[in-house]
């Protein structure tokens, strides 16, 4: 908890300014107008450091991109339309056909579509391992391999990777760590543990209420001699080491993805997240209390929860020791069919029934017939989608008031 605390301070002394407007100013301008030729030319070559156009960047952007750098400890970030506009600029800015990619555990349904259906018809090909694959995941690695791709914590399916012993992986054969990191900000800081991007959707925790749809890539500094990123495998990342030194990977994003493809965020959302990260390190703490207390009071009380807290978790350990008692508002209740599932859902009067996660109110969604009906059995038995499965998202409200909903409920299902 002493990494909220520290946060707490820096998030609302950075956010919004000290004199003039309090709150973070809205430049809604889609287009910047340059003081001279020279100086168009300047911020075209980047000497100059003022806004260009606004799919490029935007002062209410730059502000948010700074505290979400600040947060991970990175060297600078892209914020984005959206999570999958993060996690696309950051995939693509970094890979051309004939590349792979390793997805390790759990995985988001959109980012496994975009990984299994649409960058494969550009000849990107990607191997999913399960998270407990570990010993076979040197021999997936080839020369072509550019990205190992996880989240932090695996949605829906409740499992916790390795991290640490996965970025060591990485290293060990040069290959990018890029880290989802969504429902677990401050708790995990993934650059602090090895990996070189994370990615985000700030339209969960981070803005907190539904208000906003939101994303970012926060990149770590490329080092000296011996980086990786220095290596043939990165080889077409050697101009931005030239011109932009230890901030090469901004340019990457920004030249190689944002520009081309647009995902850029607008001012507004912006100012929305920024927001929503000023009470970030207040609502995370309550999160991670409320969604333990109702796990256990749920497994006690006899339900089918899935969630590293309890001690039969195959991740208990790992969520004790690497993840410090914390990994997001997810837990997972199956009812062994769609129709108690449904009947649960329908019964209670606390759950907002949608598919979004995190948020200050507490969400639930039944999986089979939602956000995986497209997918096949056997991609559905991967990523552990059963036909009962039920998401919850805990939200802020009285622990006591969900347990005392679930169970009512949970009394309709039949
Ligand atoms: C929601 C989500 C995304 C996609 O984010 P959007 O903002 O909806 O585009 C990506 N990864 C994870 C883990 C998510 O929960």
């Amino acid at each position: 908890m002493q990494k909220f605390e520290a946060f707490a301070t820096d998030f609302i002394q950075m956010n919004g300014n000290k004199t003039g407007p309090i709150s973070p100013i809205i430049t809604q301008s889609a287009a910047f107008g340059y003081a001279s030729c020279a100086e168009a030319e300047g911020i075209f070559d980047g000497s100059v450091k003022k806004p260009l156009y606004a799919r490029m960047g935007n002062p209410t952007t730059a502000q948010l991109e700074r505290l979400l750098a600040h947060m991970e400890g990175g060297v600078g970030a892209i914020a984005t339309a959206s999570g999958m506009g993060a996690i696309s600029l950051a995939v693509i800015s970094m890979t051309q056909a004939g590349d792979e990619i390793i997805s390790i555990g759990g995985l988001f349904g959109g980012t496994y579509g975009f990984f299994h259906e649409t960058l494969s018809r550009f000849g990107i090909v990607t191997h999913f391992l399960s998270a407990d694959a570990m010993d076979t995941l040197h021999s997936v690695i080839t020369p072509k391999t550019k990205i190992l791709f996880l989240e932090s914590v695996g949605n829906p399916n409740m499992r916790l990777p390795d991290i640490t012993a996965i970025a060591t992986i990485a290293q060990e054969h040069g290959i990018a760590l890029m880290v989802d990191n969504t429902v677990t900000p401050i708790t995990l800081q993934p650059l602090k543990l090895g990996a070189d991007i994370v990615v985000y959707s700030t339209t969960k925790i981070i803005a907190g209420n539904a208000s906003v749809l939101g994303g970012a890539a926060i990149f770590r500094a490329i080092g000296g001699e011996g980086d990786k990123f220095r290596s043939p495998r990165y080889a077409f990342l050697s101009k931005f080491i030239e011109k932009m030194g230890e901030n090469a990977l901004i340019g990457m994003g920004r030249k190689r993805a944002l520009r081309d493809l647009g995902m850029s965020a607008s001012a507004f959302s912006s100012y929305l997240t920024l927001l929503g990260l000023e009470t970030l390190p207040f609502r995370m703490p309550r999160s991670i209390e409320n969604v333990r207390t109702v796990a256990l009071a749920l497994h006690a009380a006899g339900l089918a929860v899935n969630h590293p807290a309890l001690p039969h978790h195959p991740d208990h350990a790992r969520f004790l020791g690497l993840f410090d008692g914390s990994c997001g508002t997810l837990l997972t209740l199956d009812f062994g069919t769609k129709a108690r599932a449904f009947a649960f859902l329908d019964a209670s009067k606390l759950i907002t029934i949608t598919a979004n996660i995190a948020d200050s109110r507490t969400l639930g969604l039944h999986m089979a017939s939602t956000i995986y009906r497209d997918f096949s059995a056997q991609d559905r038995a991967f990523l552990g989608i059963t036909d009962g499965l039920v998401r919850i998202s805990i939200g802020l409200e009285s622990p006591q008031a969900i347990i005392d909903d679930f169970l009512e409920a949970y009394t309709h299902v039949h």
